[in-house]
């Protein structure tokens, strides 16, 4: 399981400051969570914290069976966070 961020996000950045693990990233397209990086706050939480930070309330658990295909978004938010690491 995963978390997915809805198209009414308003870009405010919030989750991407708070998310462990930096699965949360802003790409040309918008905020997007990468669902092989987001472990649902395990051992961090007892809950999802960027459901909890959204004003928007844009973010959701998803189904893993609604992954998008290995090297499309998924590439491109390694290279975000990458990034952000260095
Ligand atoms: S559920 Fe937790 S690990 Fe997953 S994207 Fe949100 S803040 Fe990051
Ligand atoms: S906290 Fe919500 S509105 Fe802000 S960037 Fe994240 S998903 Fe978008």
């Amino acid at each position: 399981m995963a978390c997915r961020i809805e198209p009414h996000c308003n870009a405010c950045g919030l989750c991407i400051a708070i998310c462990p693990v930096w699965a949360i990233a802003e790409l040309p397209a918008g905020v997007r969570i990468e669902p092989l990086l987001c472990t649902e706050c395990l051992g961090y939480a007892e809950a999802p914290v960027c459901i909890e930070v959204c004003p928007c309330h844009a973010i959701s658990v998803m189904d893993m069976l609604t992954l998008p295909p290995v090297g499309g978004q998924t590439g491109a938010i390694q290279g975000a966070t990458k990034g952000l690491m260095q």
